[in-house]
């Protein structure tokens, strides 16, 4: 089954080996491998020594495709058989395509139904086969680095993919021969790289400037958890808009104007490329340009020159992080730390305008373009169990349902089966009496409906709940699973804040065959189980009416004629008789018969009430005021 992954190095009684797992950063632009080697994160280089790969695949009709930077440089010279930033096409439908890559300069197949398929010499090929070619790439390299198969990867993802996306990079995955371990939100790999989750509880920003895309990410870690609070930023905004801001200031410079051809527009781009990067660490860049007229052009472009030509992307970046922070309800200076991931990150007036927006210097003691890498590699390792035993159990997925009992010996679930983790639900209960002040919170794990069919976690007490009538205090339960399979569950009366929780390890002892009996047994049980929980719910209900009308009959009976007391008196007796049966629906129904016997007493005590309190006070006190 594929909904378990239950890692326990430290029951192993075999001698240590280490297992093999990378994390792969699938970038629009530049694609790594990272593993963690004798306790540090590293990423792997090439045969000749480059980390990046091009995420740029070349396909011909008669040979296998080209993958990277020799697929990058050819780009001019074969344009629609050479796809690059298929990472926006991903999980993207025909139809998406059409409207979303209309820019892109590769001939698609029609709008119908299915995966956006692209036409090359090679035939039609699916965004996910073009990802796969990266990824195959990437795995041989790792596995020749390594010397071995490797047990599976970690693959970061943008925050903001949907299902869909997120589908299309694990079918790829799959294709490429690699065994997904998790997918992991590349804002969430960054923080995981610096280590934010061992640090302080609070806020984080990630900013993340690549080639063709710009994404912001507002985190809150919580007890080891990364939630992302908003997410946002310009998926046209990126690195290649500064060399297109150089090129063109060039060809004005340079008298070419935009009468360049396609080819000399293409050195140009590569020039402004090359200038913008050596930028990064000079204070000017020399530019040289043979004319079509065969004269030379020269100039430098200085750092000066070239802040004022990028201004403008900047700003559009620091907006993107204003709305996402007013997304989030947050000001700049709530924010903890700000992290610089992406290539484009590295040229400095990104760094000193994003330092003065959040009035913080921003963390980038790695280098930005391998950050994401670095932290997936690092979430790998602890996944396939490289860790001390104190981190031995994790979980992709939670692979049994965990709640809390209800009255009636029922489980209400909180968080279902198959959810993934990290996660953090809350539901809201009540109380079930009048001026109950304490409550009992029984966490379960299971999938069947009654408390005695599932399996008992914890068992802890909320008290201080201010005396109120049955139903009027609010008790909000969350259920919190972090990424090594932690539950922790808190509970807290929500007008005076009084809390209490507990802490668990839900899947510990467990082996996979147990999951997988509770879950026969749960569908073995599923239709008697139904009926249970109804006659359960209706016995609670049941209850709760009869004792309530108890209450009210001992507090004002003298509201009543003997008649109309009789007629009541004889609904609750057939109400209490039936309680006891096994008839969910005849209890509704004689639970709805006293329903509308005692509707009228309730409205008089209703009136009744409000005379008390209205006669408690001197009539001034309520037409101050109007
Ligand atoms: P992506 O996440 O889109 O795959 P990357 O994070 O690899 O992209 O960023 C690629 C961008 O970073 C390119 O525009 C590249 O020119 C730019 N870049 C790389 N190194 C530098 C540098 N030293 N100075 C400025 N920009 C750089
Ligand atoms: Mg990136």
């Amino acid at each position: 089954m594929a909904f378990l992954q239950i890692v326990e190095p430290g029951l192993s009684t075999a001698p240590h080996q280490h297992r093999f797992a990378v994390g792969i950063d699938l970038g629009t632009t530049n694609s790594l491998v990272a593993t963690v080697r004798s306790g540090s994160a590293e990423t792997l280089p090439d045969a000749s020594g480059s980390h990046l790969l091009p995420s740029v695949v070349r396909y011909f009709a008669d040979q296998p495709p080209q993958v990277g930077q020799k697929a990058r440089d050819s780009a001019g010279d074969d344009p629609l058989n050479t796809i690059a930033s298929i990472k926006r096409l991903m999980g993207r439908g025909r139809c998406d395509v059409r409207r979303t890559g209309s820019h892109l300069p590769y001939e698609f197949a029609g709008c119908e139904e299915g995966m956006a398929v692209l036409k090359t010499a090679a035939g039609e090929v699916s965004p996910v086969a073009v990802s796969a070619e990266v990824l195959k790439v990437l795995k041989d390299r790792a596995e020749s680095a390594l010397g071995g198969e490797l047990v599976g990867v970690v693959i970061t993802v943008p925050a903001y993919f949907d299902d869909a996306q997120r589908q299309a990079t694990k079918d790829a995955a799959y294709l490429a021969g690699l065994k997904v371990l998790r997918l992991l939100n590349e804002p969430t790999a960054a923080a995981v790289a610096y280590g934010l989750d061992r640090g302080s509880e609070g806020v984080h920003a990630i900013y993340d400037l690549g080639g063709g895309t710009f994404d912001i990410s507002i985190l809150h870690l919580h007890h080891g958890v990364f939630e992302v609070m908003a997410t946002g930023g310009d998926s046209a905004l990126g690195g290649d808009d500064m060399d297109h801001a150089i090129a063109e200031w060039i060809l004005v410079q340079s008298g070419v104007g935009d009468g360049g051809d396609h080819h000399l527009v293409r050195q140009v781009l590569e020039m402004a490329r090359i200038a913008k990067e050596e930028l990064t660490t000079q204070a000017s860049a020399p530019l040289q340009l043979t004319l079509p007229n065969g004269a030379v052009w020269q100039e430098a472009l200085t750092r000066a020159t070239f802040d004022s030509l990028i201004d403008p992307l900047v700003t559009r970046t620091l907006h993107a992080c204003q709305r996402t922070l007013r997304d989030a309800g947050l000001s700049p200076v709530e924010v903890k730390n700000v992290v610089l991931v992406g290539g484009a990150t590295r040229v400095p007036r990104v760094r000193a305008r994003v330092a003065e927006l959040f009035g913080r210097e921003p963390i980038a003691d790695l280098d930005p373009d391998r950050v994401v890498a670095l932290g997936a590699a690092i979430q790998a390792d602890i996944l396939v169990g490289n860790k001390p035993a104190d981190e031995m159990l994790l979980l992709d997925v939670i692979p049994l349902s965990l709640g809390i009992e209800t009255m009636g010996g029922l489980v209400e679930k909180v968080i279902p089966r198959n959810t993934t983790i990290p996660v953090a639900r809350s539901q809201d209960f009540t109380t079930f009496k009048d001026g109950q002040t304490a409550m009992v919170i029984r966490v379960l794990q299971g999938e069947r409906e009654l408390v005695r069919d599932c399996r008992s976690l914890a068992r802890f007490e909320l008290r201080g709940i201010p005396p109120l009538v049955a139903g009027a205090a609010r008790i909000r339960v969350t259920f919190q699973v972090d990424a090594d399979g932690l539950l922790n569950v808190s509970a807290q009366e929500l007008s005076t804040g009084v809390r209490s929780s507990v802490q668990v390890k839900p899947s510990y002892g467990l082996t996979e065959a147990e999951v997988e009996q509770m879950l026969r047994d749960s569908l073995d049980h599923a239709r008697e189980d139904v009926d249970v929980r109804n006659l359960r719910e209706q016995q609670v209900e049941a209850d709760r009416v009869l004792e309530s009308l108890a209450h009210a009959l001992s507090a004002d009976a003298a509201l009543l004629s003997a008649s109309e007391r009789n007629v009541i008196d004889a609904a609750a007796a057939e109400v209490a008789r039936l309680r006891h049966g096994t008839d969910h629906r005849a209890i509704h129904g004689v639970l709805e018969q006293l329903e509308r016997v005692s509707q009228e007493f309730a409205a008089r005590r209703m009136n009744r009430s409000i005379q008390k309190v209205l006669t408690g006070h001197r009539l001034t006190e309520f037409s101050e005021g109007i």
